[in-house]
């Protein structure tokens, strides 16, 4: 390891596609996907949809885009839409579903374990605002999931979690939209296939371009009725590209290569129990996400950044994710360098008093949080 070559791990967006993904872009087979349909682009949502077990799918831009379609399809002014704490629904997306999709945001604990909430909690909340009879009272409308939840530490919800919220979800008329930014990685940890973290979903988003690699690239997948009406709202929001097959194409190739993801989840734990050993406080990670409980998380960055380390921030913790372009190699490289650090010198809890945030290279701000 180059000693003067930073250790990126502040995302697993940070990744440069691979050269079999730019042959693939290079080669595609395109057309216009505005006035027709981008050959290569369609390949992709219907390769998806299957995946997914839906009946349509259709490439988006982004995995916001993605969520954000799903959720204007489905809301309207004066309803409610219900999402486990820290979704990236609602504090990530700079608050689109409530003004571009009209929902009012209600967001509920995580009553059924980290990034997970329970049929009762969801039955509840339906029923707390909608059946008061008052015309005045906000309608729920749908229930927003996340898996895997980002904010909550990449945590995996099982298919017999998921398939009971969803319909505790829909008995109570609401519909159900699913953001799978990460649903690989929880498929993948759990060993089933990503359809079945689908079931009583009305639409599911995934990301590509996440632990999958792809330059850019999410789909939003549902009936082919909401795809048809997904099209409208996506050129709505600018979001209708002409040869959309030169990016589709790298997606195609990166779904080949889901199965890859367990040596992310693999380094992950390695990279968590080297921290733990070295006196860090960390959550044990259940996919791609470390999360470390510090008392300066802005001393802390700066700290690691210092020492060769990129972390980002999320939830007020400290966040190491792996990906596709680290190994074993830089993963026991940042354990080195993040070794010299030291917990007791960054004011993790229970530490002296932190000696970090004075540095030049401390951002005047906290550490920004969106991270992907
Ligand atoms: C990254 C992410 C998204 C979408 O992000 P984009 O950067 O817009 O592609 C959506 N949901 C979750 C949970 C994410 O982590």
């Amino acid at each position: 390891m180059d000693p003067a070559e930073p250790i990126d791990l502040r995302s697993d967006t940070v990744t440069a596609p691979t050269p079999a993904m730019r042959k693939a872009m290079a080669d595609a087979e395109v057309a216009d996907d505005v006035l027709d349909r981008d050959p290569t682009m369609r390949e992709l949502e219907e390769r998806v949809a299957g995946l997914l077990g839906a009946t349509d799918a259709l490439w988006t831009p982004t995995g916001s885009m993605a969520n954000l379609i799903a959720l204007m399809s489905r809301l309207g002014r004066g309803e409610s839409f219900l999402a486990p704490l820290g979704a990236h629904v609602l504090d990530f997306e700079l608050g689109t579903a409530a003004w571009l999709a009209g929902g009012m945001p209600r967001p509920l604990p995580h009553d059924g374990g980290p990034g997970k909430v329970t049929p009762h909690a969801v039955r509840r909340a339906a029923v707390d605002t909608a059946d008061h009879g008052s015309y005045a009272a906000l309608r729920p409308a749908l229930l927003c999931l996340e898996n895997t939840h980002n904010s909550a530490g990449g945590t995996v919800t099982a298919p017999e979690e998921h398939a009971s919220v969803a319909a505790a979800a829909r008995a109570a008329r609401l519909s159900v939209h699913l953001d799978g930014a990460r649903l690989w990685n929880a498929a993948v940890a759990l060993g089933v296939p990503p359809g079945a973290l689908t079931v009583g979903a009305d639409t599911v988003a995934v990301c590509l371009s996440k632990g999958l690699g792809a330059p850019v690239g999410s789909v939003v997948a549902g009936s082919a009725e909401f795809t048809e009406q997904a099209r409208r709202l996506r050129k709505m929001l600018g979001g209708g590209v002409r040869q959309g097959g030169v990016m589709a194409a790298a997606g195609l190739v990166a779904l080949e290569d889901v199965d890859r993801l367990a040596e992310d989840h693999a380094l992950a734990t390695t990279l968590a129990a080297g921290l733990r050993e070295r006196g860090w406080r960390v959550r044990e990670p259940q996919t791609n996400i470390v999360l470390l409980d510090v008392a300066d998380l802005r001393g802390t960055i700066a700290a690691f950044r210092e020492a060769g380390v990129r972390a980002g921030a999320i939830a007020g913790k400290l966040r190491l994710m792996t990906h596709r372009d680290v190994s074993d190699r830089h993963i026991a490289a940042a354990l080195e360098r993040i070794g010299e650090v030291g917990p007791a010198s960054t004011g993790s809890p229970g530490a002296p008093p932190a000696q970090f945030g004075r540095s030049r290279d401390v951002p005047e701000q906290a550490p920004r949080t969106a991270l992907g």
